[in-house]
């Protein structure tokens, strides 16, 4: 019964049978292929393998029952189309065997081409070959036909059977300087057809076998290499960079082969529907006459824009430009392609929604509202705040002391300043050093991922747009510029040579991916329009700058959609008016012990350490007007809006003086025979304190329990500036938060003290002032039931919460072995940066349910540093919060994304 299951199951889908929605099973290339063949466009015909298959072939290290059956009904079928046998030797059907996983993961997998040609349909394809118009010389027709066999040689050897690609390259190389060149059009078919007896020696020579001359045979082994090469070590780096489910496995796609290498009227290209950097309108896109489509993407020859197109072949120009206007009001959206034309014929070989950079996200959302194509709601969902993030980066302020000595194309925005290194393993290496580096490079291509992750920005002398380094660099948020071919880059001797001057590995240099330009040296930077537009100084009504427009559009109708308010995280006046420009309504943290540090700090030693009567009284006395003043600015900054100050909650060791230097001191001292009295006291007192875990040890509510007067003090402090904030016309909201409480108990017995005060001072001046607690302990989120009792508000703190959840140091682990567990998939990303739902969610859950369930209206809001993270944004709306809070520069980001989290969980437009 199982077996019969499994027979049935569908693995093998032909193009006319899927669609775009289907890019779980088929793949995003498969799915959109389909979706091309039903809209009707000139798509070679084909079918695809699915994920599924892939993911039973990956478990179980072999096919699953069925497929091969199924692979061969649909080749039949593919053969009986095209009228011909693949493979056969007087007129063979080639096919491509390509990659295409759920989400794209550009150069990261695998593709053979020309599968089906061996000694003999060699023969066949450059008869039929001679027999076209664009081919007219039999020469030509030979040579296209042995260049065709020897890179399948080449791909298949290296994609299957892991020959080493550097051979292959290095026969090239040798042919082509024995004819005196360096262009690969310049090899005759003889040439190409010694080349392929090379590879073929280099074949055997690796893999103990002849090249395999069966064509089914060959398809197989090229499908399940492509299978496997979801497992290849760069795929994996990839997918845990952008995060992308280990388990989807890729799809399949067996294509009819078109051939744009077939002479002058032939050639591939790759276009977008806008301009992937900026989002203007019109058409971009390089062309290549004469040539396959790697040769574009991994920038080996030098392309023209597809403008040209228009001269070399107007028919073919016209009709693409039909079928991307098609495709674009078909996605509603920006579309990117692949196609190429065999001899006056134009075929589509790919086309997705066009990854982008983040200002093209905002202007190409704002474009298609105006277009009518989709609405505000749409517009919100299409960008996010991880691109928000990006720009609001600073770009390079400029003057006339920093001319560019080269201009490349700018292939990913921002501005990065850097060491330069021209090795992935050195970018790697000073990294690990803290130090930024721009990786240099002729060319990039997937084997330095590693050094791309690591570098700040990177700088190629070759490649347009589509490049392996644009692509790729676009797609982590990374500055690049490429093709900057002014600068002739020497990889052994570690230095490049650029209008006359030598750089060295070691120096360094600046590069602008918005603009294109190098520069030497260290430029400095000026913030982002989009910043200036949240600082105020822009009027996005007055100002003709498309991407402030667009943002201000967007960030109006998220602040519309919205139900989580967006507080911030901040100690100073100054960080409270920047954070109220950006959109804050209100503070949601304000951290005390930050008010104890430069000056105040002796002080605290007096307090903490105080053993004579009347000196802790003394040092808390100096603290309260001080502590006032703090108070009375932040209140005139967020006049009218609440504000959350939490009670001191520091690590004791870093208010004390550290032990070891203490103990020094003290040696020295006696040494020398001084009085030393006072500091062996002290050195005691220190010594009694020391904690050897302090985070765990007497911080928040503990040691305001042990320290008599401290949190009173505090608490008189908010009061009074309070009142004194309101008695001069303004209104403050105060709102005191007790940290690190566990149980009841403790909130009850600062609450009983605070209380008291606070209707001291309060009088009839109108203030009101609510307590309130954070749950950072995993107790007081499992009791939050009882705390809700003695609480008006709860305020998350997940970075304990993750700490004490886990087990985790909050101040050691990321460093010491985060790196393992995200190399083993323990979890995709580190739990502090991002909320760990199933854990410390779960106990964000528990005390938000349970805490309403006692105190219905009870306020709750989270101020750990997930307040500002993309993805726990929407957790925290999905658990129903009150408020975020987060740092000043995340916001806006916040805001955009709790925006989204309405209409991403099915909000209803509220405009
Ligand atoms: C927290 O623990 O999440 C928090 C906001 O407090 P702190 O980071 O100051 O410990
Ligand atoms: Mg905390």
């Amino acid at each position: 019964m199982a077996a019969q299951e499994t027979v049935d199951h569908k693995y093998v889908y032909d193009f006319s049978e899927g669609n775009k929605d289907l890019k779980e099973l088929l793949g995003g290339k498969g799915a959109n292929l389909a979706e091309m063949t039903n809209l009707g466009l000139p798509v070679p015909p084909g079918f695809t393998i699915t994920t599924e298959a892939c993911q039973a072939y990956l478990a179980t290290g072999r096919e699953p029952d069925g497929l091969a059956g199924q692979i061969e009904a649909h080749l039949e079928s593919l053969e009986r189309a095209m009228g011909k046998r693949l493979g056969d030797p007087q007129d063979p059907l080639l096919v491509s065997v390509r990659s295409g996983a759920k989400f794209s993961m550009p150069g990261m997998m695998e593709t053979v081409l020309n599968v089906g040609l061996n000694d003999q349909s060699v023969e066949g394809l450059a008869r039929q070959a001679s027999g076209s118009a664009g081919q007219a010389a039999s020469g030509g027709a030979d040579r296209f036909a042995w260049d065709s066999y020897r890179r399948l040689i080449q791909m298949f050897g290296k994609t299957v059977c892991e020959v080493p690609g550097e051979e292959f390259e290095h026969a090239l190389d040798e042919i082509k300087s024995a004819r005196g060149t360096d262009n690969d059009l310049d090899l005759d078919a003889d040439d190409l057809r010694g080349l392929v007896d090379a590879y073929k020696k280099i074949f055997l020579k690796h893999t103990g076998r002849e090249f395999p001359q069966q064509p089914r045979e060959q398809l197989d082994l090229a499908i399940r290499a492509v299978f496997e090469s979801w497992n290849a070590e760069r795929a994996v780096l990839y997918r845990r960079q952008e995060r992308i489910p280990a388990d989807l496995g890729t799809a399949v796609n067996v294509v009819t082969m078109v051939f744009g290498n077939l002479g002058p009227d032939s050639g591939t290209g790759v276009a977008f529907t806008r301009d992937p950097a900026s989002g203007a309108q019109g058409i971009y896109g390089d062309y290549l006459a004469n040539a396959q489509g790697e040769d574009v993407v991994a920038g080996i020859r030098n392309t023209v824009p597809l403008q040209e197109l228009e001269q070399l072949d107007k028919s073919s120009y016209d009709e693409l430009l039909g079928i991307m206007a098609r495709l674009e009001e078909h996605y509603r959206d920006l579309c990117d392609i692949e196609f190429t034309i065999e001899r006056g014929k134009l075929w589509m070989l790919q086309t997705r929604v066009g990854k982008r950079t983040a200002a093209a996200a905002f202007v190409i959302a704002g474009q298609l509202v105006d277009e009518g194509l989709i609405d505000l709601d749409e517009a919100l969902h299409r960008v996010n705040g991880a691109q928000l993030a990006q720009l609001m980066f600073p770009r390079f302020q400029l003057d006339h002391e920093f001319a560019p000595v080269a201009t490349g194309i700018g292939a990913s925005p921002g501005a990065a300043s850097g060491t330069v290194v021209f090795t992935s393993a050195r970018a790697v290496e000073l990294a690990a050093e803290g130090r930024s580096v721009i990786l240099v490079r002729r060319e990039t291509n997937p084997d330095d991922l590693n050094g791309m992750i690591a570098a700040k920005g990177i700088l190629t002398s070759r490649g347009g747009k589509t490049s392996h380094a644009a692509v790729v660099a676009r797609g982590m948020g990374k500055t690049c510029v490429s093709g900057a071919d002014a600068i002739e880059v020497n990889v052994p001797a570690k230095r490049f040579t650029v209008a006359g001057q030598t750089v060295d590995e070691g120096d360094v240099v600046s590069i602008d991916g918005t603009t294109g330009k190098v520069y030497l040296g260290e430029v400095p930077v000026m913030p982002s329009e989009v910043v200036q537009y949240f600082e105020g100084s822009l009027d996005p009504e007055h100002i003709d700058n498309p991407l402030v427009r667009a943002v201000h559009r967007i960030m109006t109708h998220a602040d519309g959609k919205r139900r989580l308010a967006v507080r911030t995280n901040a100690d100073t006046g100054a960080d409270a008016a920047r954070a109220r420009r950006f959109g804050a309504e209100g503070i949601g943290l304000c951290r005390t012990e930050h008010m104890f540090l430069g000056d105040r700090r002796e002080l605290v030693e007096r307090l903490i350490l105080a053993r004579a009567p009347g000196e802790r009284e003394a040092a808390l006395a100096a603290l309260l007007p001080l502590q006032r003043a703090d108070f009375e600015e932040i209140f005139r900054e967020m006049d009218g809006l609440p504000v959350t100050v939490r009670l001191i909650d520091p690590p004791l060791h870093e208010f004390l003086p550290p032990l070891e230097q203490l103990a020094v001191n003290v040696a020295v001292a006696q040494e020398r025979g001084e009085d030393v009295a006072k500091e062996e006291a002290l050195l005691a007192a220190v010594r009694r304190m020391h904690e050897e875990n302090p985070m765990l040890g007497l911080r928040g509510v503990r040691l305001g329990l042990v320290i008599p007067g401290l949190f009173a003090m505090q608490v008189r402090a908010i009061a009074e500036a309070a009142v004194s904030c309101t008695r001069g016309g303004g209104a403050a909201k105060p709102e005191i938060m007790v940290p690190l409480v566990g149980a009841v108990q403790e909130l009850e017995t600062v609450r009983a003290e605070a209380e008291k005060i606070i209707a001291e001072v309060v009088g009839d001046s109108g203030v009101e002032v609510l307590i309130g607690t954070m749950i950072e302990v995993p107790r007081a989120a499992l009791t939050a039931g009882q705390i809700a009792e003695a609480a008006e508000f709860f305020s998350f703190g997940t970075n304990d919460l993750t700490q004490m959840g886990w087990g985790f140091s909050r101040d050691d682990v990321e460093g010491a072995f985060f790196w393992r567990y995200l190399e083993l998939g323990i979890f995709g990303i580190s739990p502090f940066e991002s909320i760990d739902r199933d854990g410390v969610g779960r106990l964000i859950r528990i005390a938000a349910e349970e805490g309403r369930a006692a105190r219905p209206g009870l306020k709750l809001g989270i101020c750990g540093e997930h307040g500002g993270d993309p993805d726990s944004v929407h957790f925290f709306h999905e658990v129903g919060l009150d408020y975020v809070s987060c740092s000043p520069f995340r916001v806006p980001v916040a805001r955009l994304e709790a925006g989204r989290a309405v209409v991403e969980s099915g909000g209803s437009d509220s405009r």
